[in-house]
């Protein structure tokens, strides 16, 4: 659609809307509108001369004809200005307005012939013949007018253009002269002359058009280039006021400095960071006033070497506020090039650092602290963890020993409440350390060919009297195909299944509990073990579905109570599951129960590795022991007895050390098969002392470390000094006499050290 919408705003854009299609016609209606009534009244004059020069019938039909063609241009002209200056489309309005031209021109024509026609229709103006110099002097008129419409609408003037053109023609040709008549061919001469005059002005009126619009255009090109470049310059001085406002209130303090390194301007908070005011600094390099004493020189030399390349550059620098105190300054240093390109500038950004330098300072202490106090809980969980089992040592051994001698039903009743709280004291003991070697990350897993199945029936077995002697069935449920060897560390799984099962039996009045085992395979190959164990017990409540992972945490204390129990199982088996790459998670319905799912990821094993775990019922006697030379290096006076108790039956050789020190000596001497060694000895440890018995030339000995310190790393400790096994204390009868009896195989092999 052609409308006459404005198509911008600038003076380009307004001289297109000028030249275009639309704005030559909007022109062409307004100057035809402004001249209606000087034409009406130019037709009127006519006619009054015509009326008073050939007959008044000849002035009223002259105007009558003329004026009406008038009218109706005029009024049509009229509504079509208002159409385009609402934006409608003008191609049906240029066609109407070009008939209702047609229409004009013709009647003016008519018009300005009536001398003709009145005097041939109407016998008026007598005999005489008419001379054709009004009428062609109207129609000439007529057409100069014309002509000077046809730039802004050609069809228009076009069409009264050929009105005008072909009425003298007309007249000449309907006249009463013969064509070979002089003054006919004078009249058709003088005829042409005034057409080619009038092509010659419609050329003229065309041409000046012309060059009038490539003139405006010109300028509205100019204008607009003005018009641009000034917005530039305001947006520019708008920017510059911006900047200089931004510079000045800025919270970081700026500095101008020169190529000679002195400050040529600074902000307000220069003057608040370092105490310094625009007068004080101005003209002076910024090193003079604000460089400390401790000023690093790398710093220096590395913000000299940054000026030098040009290049901008960020550090961080120590000065010196006015008043004296230390300021850490961060500074961005950009390099400026000067109008001439050659004279280099900087603009420098400094931020005040010190609050938060000291906050990382602050940070590091309290991390260090950290550290330390960590450090300090694991230094005194090994001590107490170390001091608790020593006495625990000789508690249950002293109570196993105990049991086994000739007791009456009471005393029974006591030695079994002895041993069985020295066990739950001892789980205590272990689960806390356990939360503390998670906590320091110090929990390592020992990967290793296992056989599930063996391992699952071992966990549920043990758990089987519990829930036996509560009345609940314990029910295991396993996929047909679930695979019999994994590799993983099948102790933690031990662990952590212990614990959820061991729970679901603690919380279950009645009913059963069922541990149903899937596998599904891994992205990575290997397979994601499914355990969900579901219980018809207790239930938990919603809101401490995820406060029972917290440690020490129990759901509801007084219900826990009932069951016992010290919160922390859960936790331990939550953050192993997660050391293992795991996850456990909890369903539970308040008085329905609950359903505990542990999911972990295992590599697939192979029957040939798998490494069956020790599950031999304890050897009673001297079984698989013959004779074997012992020697027990312990400074705790009733770890020894315990252990010659535990031996006295034995077919073993026994010998005592009570320091490091003289197990070296004894170790010459007595020609032991297998050592004992405790870890934590007066004179000489035992961590020494193996080393020295594994760098001495004599027949190694198997030695196994018997001792209260827990900790993974003091086992790695102990293999690395040279030992061969790791046994912590407190340590059975039976445990102790399996230990012996695994290593009398290899009595008399040749260790090296
Ligand atoms: P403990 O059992 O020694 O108190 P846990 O960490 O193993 O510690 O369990 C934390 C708490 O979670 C328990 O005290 C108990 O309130 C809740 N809980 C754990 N397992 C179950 C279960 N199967 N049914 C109901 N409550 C349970």
């Amino acid at each position: 659609m052609t409308t006459h919408g404005k198509s911008g705003t600038g003076p380009l854009a307004q001289h297109h809307d000028r030249y275009s299609l639309d704005g030559l016609f909007l022109r062409y209606l307004r100057g035809q509108i402004r001249i209606f009534w000087p034409r009406i009244g130019f037709v009127a004059l006519v006619s009054l001369v015509l009326g008073f020069v050939v007959s008044p019938l000849a002035g009223v039909l002259g105007m009558t004809v003329a004026s009406t063609a008038e009218v109706i241009d005029g009024l049509y002209l009229r509504y079509a200005r208002r159409k385009v200056e609402q934006g409608a489309d003008t191609r049906a309005l240029r066609i109407v307005s070009t008939i209702t031209a047609l229409l004009h021109g013709t009647a003016f024509a008519v018009g300005a012939a009536t001398p003709f026609w009145v005097s041939s229709l109407f016998g008026d103006g007598g005999q005489q013949a008419v001379d054709p110099v009004f009428t062609v002097g109207l129609l000439a008129g007529g057409a100069i007018n014309a002509g000077l419409t046809y730039p802004f609408h050609k069809p228009a003037a076009i069409v009264r253009l050929c009105a005008y053109a072909l009425t003298p023609i007309l007249i000449l040709a309907t006249g009463r002269g013969s064509f070979d008549d002089m003054g006919f061919h004078l009249q058709l001469a003088g005829l042409l002359i005034l057409y080619g005059a009038l092509i010659w002005h419609l050329t003229f009126v065309v041409r000046s058009f012309s060059r009038i619009r490539s003139i405006m255009l010109t300028q509205a090109l100019q204008q607009q280039e003005l018009e641009g470049a000034y917005q530039r310059l305001l947006s520019q001085q708008v920017e510059a006021k911006r900047l200089a406002l931004v510079a000045r209130h800025a919270n970081d303090s700026v500095l101008l400095i020169d190529q000679n390194n002195k400050v040529q301007w600074v902000n307000e908070a220069f003057t608040r960071i370092t105490g310094y005011s625009f007068e004080e600094i101005q003209g002076r390099e910024p090193g003079e006033l604000l460089n400390h004493p401790q000023t690093n020189q790398d710093t220096l030399d590395k913000l000299i070497e940054g000026r030098r390349a040009r290049q901008p550059f960020r550090l961080e620098i120590l000065n010196r506020h006015k008043d004296g105190h230390d300021v850490w300054l961060e500074t961005n240093q950009v390099p400026i090039l000067g109008n001439q390109g050659g004279e280099m500038s900087y603009i420098a950004i400094e931020r005040d650092m010190t609050a938060a330098k000291q906050n990382a300072q602050q940070l590091e202490e309290a991390r260090l602290a950290a550290e330390e106090g960590g450090r300090a809980k694991s230094d005194f969980l090994a001590t107490m963890s170390h001091e608790i089992r020593t006495p625990m040592n000789g508690v249950i051994g002293m109570a196993q020993l105990l049991e086994e001698t000739d007791l009456d039903g009471d005393q029974r009743l006591y030695t079994n409440t002895i041993l069985s709280s020295a066990k739950t004291l001892l789980a205590l003991i272990n689960d806390i350390l356990d939360l503390s070697k998670l906590d320091a990350g110090q929990i390592s897993l020992n990967p290793c060919n296992f056989d599930l199945h063996q391992c699952l029936e071992e966990t549920i077995q043990l758990l089987l009297t519990q829930a036996e002697a509560k009345g609940l069935t314990l029910e295991v449920e396993r996929d047909v195909d679930l695979p019999r060897y994994l590799v993983g560390d099948d102790h933690r799984l031990r662990q952590i299944l212990n614990n959820l099962v061991g729970n679901a039996i603690k919380f279950t009045e009645k009913g059963r509990v069922k541990v149903s085992v899937e596998m599904e395979p891994a992205q990575d190959g290997g397979v994601l073990l499914n355990c969900a164990i579901i219980d018809t017990g207790i239930g938990i409540p919603k809101d401490m579905l995820t406060g029972i992972f917290e440690r020490f945490s129990q759901a509801d204390a007084a219900i826990s109570r009932r069951f016992g129990g010290s919160g922390l199982g859960l936790a331990i088996s939550r953050r192993l599951a997660e050391a293992m790459g795991g996850r456990i998670t909890v369903t539970s319905e308040i008085g329905s129960g609950s359903c505990f799912t542990l999911v972990l990821p295992f590599a697939l094993g192979s029957t040939a590795e798998a490494t069956a775990l020790p599950n031999q019922e304890p050897k009673g006697g001297n079984d698989g022991l013959s004779g074997e030379r012992i020697l027990v290096a312990e400074d705790n006076r009733v770890n020894r007895l315990l252990i010659q108790k535990f031996l006295k039956d034995a077919s073993v050789e026994l010998e005592f050390a009570h320091d490091g020190a003289e197990a070296v000596d004894k170790a010459k001497l007595f020609r032991p098969d297998i050592i004992l060694m405790d870890i934590s000895m007066p004179v000489m440890d035992g961590l020494e002392a193996t080393r020295i018995i594994r760098a001495s030339g004599q027949s190694q000995p198997v030695i196994v470390a018997l001792t209260a310190n827990a900790f993974d790393s003091d086992r790695e400790a102990c293999l690395a000094a040279g030992m061969n096994e790791f046994v912590t204390k407190p340590i059975s009868k039976s445990q102790l006499l399996e230990v012996l009896a695994s290593f009398s195989d290899i009595q008399g092999v040749q260790l090296t050290g």
